[in-house]
């Protein structure tokens, strides 16, 4: 199969969807792999070390999603992109599709097979594509929040560990998942006082189990959170119910009676954000102010740190890339219930059950 791998145009994205590794895999396996010039500079990748691991270096972003027969990205397409659409191209990437209307319509009038990262599922109900990704955002947060809290940022001026003798900050996270355990982690790493909030009591006994004493963990409702926030000095909103939006946990009211110069972050903007004023931002622009309580909302955090991400997430998308291009979508669909779950559109139908509830369409 012809394997593309595009240069990701988003807003500061320097994160891409293969390695050398990841080539010299692919070609391995009988497969031709094209790689646009250029796509892995953001991530210390050279077209040279490309090319020695058996890729083929295209010279256009045109040419690269021409010879695919599946194309390989990191984030949803952006506008610019959709002119690439077609019938047959299977685009495997992160899609969000439910707090993207315009680009589920593209992707449906192109009639284009798209495959999400991020609705992949397996029977434990773990999402293995999404969780690297989750990983990376959850251990940036309490770092750009911490970051956002110095005065020179517009925060109160306060250090998140503080120095003997005063109060470290309180870090709420609101849900305890992949992205929120590890911000749990960095929160106390860097000596927060920490507070995690989850309606899921089994995870809620785990993180006990793990971390008692050092974290108090609550059953999360309208009162706790209300209570926990007003009590923070950062609050990290990173909830998921898979495919879906987002729900609104912290309401603008609630921030407006917030400690002035409080900080919140907002990793579940992806999925139209946790928080009711959160709008997705970027990292030229990541901050903005409401009540005078700073939000930080930027939809791919872990563009910020490509080294890390482009293994990492390659490192859980490859399995699933080589099944794809050794036996055809179709039939390793078939045989991967947890794949078949990231087929998101095919052949102009919506195929994903949350997603097209998001829309307002029938399933
Ligand atoms: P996860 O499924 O592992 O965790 C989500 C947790 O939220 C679960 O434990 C669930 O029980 C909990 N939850 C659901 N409703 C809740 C509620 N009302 N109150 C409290 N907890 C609730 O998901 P994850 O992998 O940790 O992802 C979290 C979010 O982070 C997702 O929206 C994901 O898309 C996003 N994300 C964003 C970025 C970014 O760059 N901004 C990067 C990666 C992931």
């Amino acid at each position: 199969m012809k394997v593309a791998i595009p240069k990701e145009i988003k807003n500061n994205e320097f994160r891409v969807a293969i390695t050398p590794a990841g080539v010299y895999d692919l070609v391995s396996n009988g497969h031709e792999v094209l790689v646009e010039t250029g796509a892995g500079l953001g991530s210390s990748i050279t077209d040279e070390s490309y090319a020695a691991a058996g890729a083929t270096i295209m010279p256009t972003a045109e040419s690269t999603w021409a010879a695919a027969e599946m194309l390989l990205k990191v984030k949803e397409p952006v506008e610019s992109e959709y002119v690439h659409f077609r019938a047959g191209l299977v685009l495997f990437t992160y899609l969000h599709l439910a707090a993207e209307p315009e680009l589920t319509r593209a992707l449906l009038q192109g009639g284009v097979t798209a495959i999400a990262y991020e609705t992949v599922q397996l029977p434990s109900r773990a999402l293995p594509l999404l969780a690297p990704m989750s990983e990376v955002a959850g251990r940036l947060a309490p770092i750009v929040g911490a970051n956002a809290m110095l005065k020179p940022n517009g925060g109160p001026g306060l250090l998140v560990p503080g120095v003997p003798g005063t109060h470290p900050a309180k870090i709420t996270v609101l849900g305890g998942g992949v992205a929120g355990t590890a911000a749990m982690q960095v929160a106390l790493g860097l000596g927060a006082e920490v507070t995690v909030l989850d309606t899921n009591l089994f995870r809620l006994r785990e993180l006990d189990a793990l971390h008692y004493g050092r974290v108090k963990t609550i059953a999360s409702n309208g009162f706790e959170i209300d209570k926990a926030v007003l009590d923070s000095d950062m609050v990290i909103g990173s909830v998921l119910i898979p495919g879906a939006r987002a729900p609104k946990l912290v309401s603008n009211d609630l921030v407006s009676r917030m400690r002035p110069g409080s900080v919140l972050v907002d990793i579940a903007v992806d999925q139209g954000g946790c928080f009711a004023d959160s709008h997705s931002t970027t990292h030229a622009d990541p901050t903005f102010t409401v009540h005078g309580s700073l939000f930080y909302c930027v939809a791919n955090m872990p563009g910020a740190v490509p080294n890390t991400s482009t293994y990492a997430l390659t490192n859980a998308t490859l399995p699933y890339v080589r099944a794809v291009a050794n036996r055809g979508w179709k039939d390793a669909l078939r045989a991967d219930p947890a794949l078949a779950l990231g087929l998101n559109t095919f052949d102009g139908v919506l195929t994903n059950g949350p997603v097209a509830t998001a829309h307002g369409l029938e399933y």
